[in-house]
């Protein structure tokens, strides 16, 4: 990734909390090399060419490799992956085989990252073996992974504690717990079941809890869970300078799809991400910019894992232009330019507002946040205004300009059935669709290799073309079903 953003310690929205920012005397590391981790770490650092340490990362790391308890607050893609992924590792015994760190996350797509992030992270470190454990995928395979032993787990809650009741799990030596996405972790219910999952780890141990918002249930949860924690919090400047916030009337839900419609045909984005705070709303409001035209994607915690795959890969390959999503579910999109994103309610927690509007002009793009308020959504806006500390001024609604049609996408997306389990790499994919008779390398996009399926974006005029080259060709030596799947 390339640069980051000068970010600044502790919110302006955030007055209220008292925070325990450290390092006073001493100003944060800027350069991984200047952090005392092991040798290999820090050389396969300068392999990914991670050099600056992000703000999350220079005010976190040295207070975990020392071995404090940590509460890091910051938002989605500031880089608390690798903060907390650098510490466990450093710690970890590669030649005592047992689960010694723990990491939970609210669903299997967060899992799924942080375990990616994690490998690339240890492949310096030799043998170093990382098991996920989530809900949806079948059990017995995971028991079998479990008695070949992992050093770290990498789970949502529901799974790992039916791995514990069932004695397939042994946490005993566990000495690092990372809650990752801890406020969505208890937004999704998960309470109980960490604190059965709780009881079953040492006392004695270091936990690192983060968290895009810091609401007073996740205070709460630290105070229990965690040993006098250091906090650290991190929060983009740009919230407030590159991000254009507007706030537009509406008279009822009804009047929602419309006013959604009108406000996609002025601004024309080139992809938007659309907020619904319920599941319903969110099919009613994809629902009405498909019949418009609109190249749209629902996306929601209840759907089958597969469509939830397919659905991310899609957008964020740019075959689908907007993805109208429920918080949760738009918790494990990693999408780097994220031009506009639209309110389709207000949200009832100014935190989440604020974290959704931040998904918007990330590095050092401007951003456009648009929100749709209806009267009896009053009090949350002055709820907002209370927290920002700054009037919202309500505006009519923008006429649609005339003759407008909604943009066609500019990819679109092959489906491959055949991904890592059979072996097919990225790389054997381009090899199929270029050469003779296929299609330009300059036409193809993002690649995305899962288990058993992989999604390729090609240039939309070249997408038939592009499969007909796959399916006189082979791949791995084989021949894979494959079609083109779209919007
Ligand atoms: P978060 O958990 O805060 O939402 P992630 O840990 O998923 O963020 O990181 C977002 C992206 O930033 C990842 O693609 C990761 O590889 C990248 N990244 C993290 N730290 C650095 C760094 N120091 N330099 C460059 N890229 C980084
Ligand atoms: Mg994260």
């Amino acid at each position: 990734m390339g640069n980051w953003l000068p970010l600044t310690y502790n919110a302006p929205f955030s007055s209220n909390l008292s925070l325990a920012v450290i390092m006073s005397d001493n100003a944060p590391p800027r350069d991984f090399q200047s952090l005392p981790l092991q040798q290999p770490l820090l050389q396969n650092l300068k392999d990914l060419g991670y050099k600056q340490l992000t703000e999350i990362q220079a005010a976190a790391l040295p207070a975990i490799v020392s071995g404090k308890d940590v509460i890091g607050q910051a938002k989605t893609g500031s880089g608390k992956t690798v903060a907390f992924g650098l510490g466990v590792l450093h710690k970890l015994k590669v030649e005592r085989f047992r689960v010694q760190s723990l990491v939970l996350c609210p669903t299997r797509e967060l899992a799924d990252q942080v375990a990616r992030e994690l490998r690339k992270l240890a492949r310096a470190i030799h043998n170093i073996k990382i098991l996920t454990l989530c809900g949806g995928m079948p059990f017995g395979p995971q028991i079998g992974s479990l008695k070949h032993g992992a050093h770290i787990v990498v789970g949502t809650p529901g799974r790992i504690e039916d791995h514990l009741r069932k004695g397939n799990l042994d946490l005993s030596e566990v000495h690092t717990l990372v809650l990752d996405e801890a406020d969505r972790m208890l937004d999704m219910g998960f309470q109980a079941v960490l604190d059965q999952i709780l009881a079953e780890l040492p006392q004695e141990r270091q936990t690192l809890l983060f968290s895009a918002t810091y609401p007073k249930t996740i205070d709460a949860l630290a105070t229990r869970v965690l040993r006098d924690p250091i906090k650290v919090e991190v929060t983009t400047a740009h919230t407030e300078s590159t991000i254009e916030q507007k706030y537009y009337r509406v008279e009822n839900n009804e009047q929602r799809p419309t006013a959604l419609y009108q406000l996609l045909a002025n601004y024309t984005p080139s992809s938007a991400v659309v907020f619904c705070n319920t599941k319903k709303e969110t099919d009613e409001a994809a629902q009405s910019l498909k019949s418009a035209g609109f190249a749209a994607l629902a996306l929601h915690g209840d759907m089958e894992q597969k469509d939830r795959d397919r659905t991310l890969a899609l957008f964020a390959n740019g075959s689908a232009s907007i993805l109208v999503a429920t918080d949760v579910a738009a918790r494990g999109l990693d999408i780097e330019e994220l031009p506009m994103v639209v309110n389709y309610h207000l949200s009832r927690d100014p935190e989440v507002h604020t974290h959704r509007v931040g998904r918007t002009g990330r590095a050092g793009q401007k951003g456009l946040a648009l929100t749709l308020v209806s009267k009896k959504e009053i009090y949350k806006v002055e709820r907002l205004e209370e927290m920002l500390q700054q009037p919202i001024t309500l505006q009519e609604l923008p006429e649609p300009p005339k003759g407008f049609a909604p943009p066609r996408p500019t990819m679109s997306t092959l489906q491959i059935d055949g991904g890592k389990k059979q072996k097919v790499r990225a790389g054997d994919v381009v090899g199929a669709l270029t050469g003779e008779g296929g299609i330009d390398g300059k036409q193809i996009g993002k690649i995305q290799v899962f288990d058993f399926s992989t999604f390729v974006a090609v240039e939309r005029p070249v997408a038939k073309k592009a499969l007909n080259k796959l399916g006189n060709g082979k791949i791995k030596g084989r021949n894979f079903r494959s079609r083109i799947v779209g919007v």
